[in-house]
């Protein structure tokens, strides 16, 4: 009876939550997004309920995720260059975009900085590693080869690509925000000749965010085959289940410290960007897909889309959001940080503080490197183990349990975009209008 008691004033909650913070021009009105939250939740517990019961045979429904996910991705390029290039162009004064800029990399790096230090407390506090056997584990040689192309020093490399049409094709983000940033700075530079092109990028922004929330009213059925998928692949929930036992102190300290942080963002998001309880409800379509899809890139479009109907400044969602999709990765970085002093526990090795410190340095900066697809962190980890002189075998312990925290921190990732979008939000009401 309290049960059903406490389900009405939730509904009533979100409903008038979502109701406040949605606005109705060009896309979805209070009531769609509200059914259509309660619609993925419903797929979410469906998708876990079918790969429970029907362990591998639900692989059979994972086509309706994968057209889910490809559709998303779908939009992601297009979408993507057309916000960027409108964000600088709209700023007015181009000057404004180095405080925009300086505001919103303060913000990613003093959060991750805060992801990566619950990380280390946690694993110090837990030591999940402690008495883990790590007899009989090979070296990831796929994984080694595919970190090689991937140093510290490549970062910075590959911030620029010689072929942009390539760049799209592989869905590597960060070289086309780069460019975009510089042709919207060039377009807002030669005044009235750059006017029609910026207004071409601005309307073909608004049909990709009609297209956005279509594509939208097919997430419930597109989160449902993809959870039952990913049981089914894992050969039903109670199979894996035995596969998290196995490490599952290391599971508790990842998942303990993620919910540490995603605390910490919603106070940010209520006393630094002042926003209601509502923005998060808000993005929970965006956490709720990022933890589906496993990836912030194919999440973008929706992220985009739930910021723009809680009223987000266009500025900020549409220059942070991209951005944030590839570069601000909070939970990976928390992620990479405990799975090193994990693997460094188990093979009974003493990090002294400096080498935390280093493990903390090459955390952020694998995490920054690291793209938004799904496990993208198990590759740079090796780039984390290998700087501070860890066994690459190790990581043998953390692959049957990846590709499950994989969800938990996309969604951390997700949200960490969000709650810098609500940042820079506030930074430009107060400092900008
Ligand atoms: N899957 C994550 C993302 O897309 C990256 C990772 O941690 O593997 O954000």
């Amino acid at each position: 009876m309290r049960l059903a008691v406490l389900g009405a004033a939730v509904y009533r909650y979100i409903r008038t939550a979502l109701a406040r913070h949605t606005t109705h021009t060009g896309s979805m009105n209070s009531r769609h997004s509200f059914y259509l939250l309660i619609f993925i939740i419903i797929g979410v517990i469906a998708g876990l309920i079918v790969g429970w019961y029907w362990g591998a045979a639900a692989t059979g429904v994972a086509w309706l995720g994968k057209l889910f996910l490809n559709t998303l991705s779908m939009l992601v390029i297009p979408l993507l260059v057309s916000a960027v290039i409108t964000g600088v162009t709209s700023l007015g004064d181009v000057r404004q975009l180095g405080r925009l800029s300086g505001i919103t990399i303060s913000y990613y790096l003093i959060t991750v900085a805060i992801a990566v230090l619950i990380g280390l407390i946690m694993v110090n506090i837990i030591q999940p590693g402690v008495g883990v056997s790590t007899v009989g584990l090979a070296q990831p040689d796929e994984l080694l080869i595919a970190a090689q192309e991937k140093g510290i020093g490549d970062i910075l490399l590959s911030m620029v690509a010689p072929n942009l049409i390539a760049a799209a094709a592989e869905t590597n983000l960060l070289p086309l925000i780069l460019w975009s940033v510089a042709f919207g700075i060039a377009l807002a530079s030669i005044g009235d000749k750059g006017k029609p092109a910026a207004r071409f990028f601005e309307s073909l922004n608004e049909g990709m965010m009609l297209l956005v929330s279509w594509v939208m009213y097919f997430a419930p059925i597109g989160v449902f085959g993809l959870i039952a998928g990913m049981f089914g692949a894992a050969g039903s929930a109670q199979a894996f289940m035995e596969k998290i036992a196995a490490v599952g102190l290391h599971v508790v300290t990842v998942l303990s410290g993620l919910t540490i942080h995603f605390i910490i963002l919603i106070l940010i998001m209520l006393f630094v960007a002042r926003q209601p309880i509502s923005y998060f409800v808000g993005m929970l379509r965006a956490i709720v897909t990022a933890f589906a899809t496993a990836s912030s890139t194919a999440t973008l479009p929706i992220t985009i889309q739930c910021a723009k109907e809680s009223n987000i400044d266009e500025r900020a969602r549409r220059f942070v959001l991209p951005l944030g999709s590839t570069v601000n990765m909070d939970g990976t970085a928390l992620y990479e940080a405990a799975a090193a002093m994990f693997i460094a526990q188990a093979y009974n090795l003493q990090l002294d503080l400096g080498q935390q410190a280093i493990i903390f340095i090459s955390a952020t900066l694998a995490a920054i490197g690291a793209a938004g697809i799904p496990q993208a962190g198990l590759v740079t980890m090796i780039i984390v183990l290998q700087v501070v002189g860890l066994p690459v075998e190790g990581i043998g312990l953390l692959l049957a349990v990846d590709w499950f925290l994989d969800r938990f921190r996309t969604a951390t990732n997700v949200w960490g975009d969000a709650v810098g979008a609500a940042v820079v939000h506030r930074y430009l009401q107060k400092h900008i209008d």
